[in-house]
């Protein structure tokens, strides 16, 4: 077990943080925190606050980009729940231990300078999963 300590952020794949800001913004009140473009992942993450859970809107930079792959699919929406975890090298470990697929087997650079690593959906029951080390 690797003891999730909370929902960090949910991530909703978007063709333009722009088009949608509107509706997380006007229409449910959620407060905008900026955009920050991550690299590694090829997206654009537009952060927004709803009390004390974060979403994030990720729009694609670059067609290679896993999210654009997701739209072109599944067309926008829902695309991921991440929970925050304290060592996230030694969960991806522990994951490994009990034959947990991954999809990352080291953890990567997200956004706000957090430490990062998806679950492979197979073993998530198709919720594409990500776990979260904040900044220390
Ligand atoms: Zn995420």
């Amino acid at each position: 077990m690797i003891q999730a300590q909370s929902i960090n952020h949910i991530g909703i794949a978007v063709r333009s943080i722009e088009s949608q800001r509107g509706f997380y913004e006007k229409i449910l009140g959620a407060v905008f925190e900026g955009v920050e473009e991550v690299p590694d992942q090829k997206v654009r993450v537009g952060f927004f606050r709803i009390g004390s859970v974060r979403l994030e809107l990720l729009e694609p930079t670059d067609p290679s980009s896993t999210v654009a792959g997701f739209i072109e699919k599944r067309g926008e929406g829902l695309h991921h729940l991440a929970y925050t975890v304290e060592d996230i090298d030694r969960c991806l470990e522990s994951l490994r231990q009990q034959g947990v697929r991954l999809i990352d087997e080291k953890p990567r650079p997200g956004a706000h300078r957090t430490r990062i690593a998806f679950i492979h959906p197979k073993s998530s029951g198709s919720v594409l999963t990500e776990l979260c080390e904040p900044q220390h």
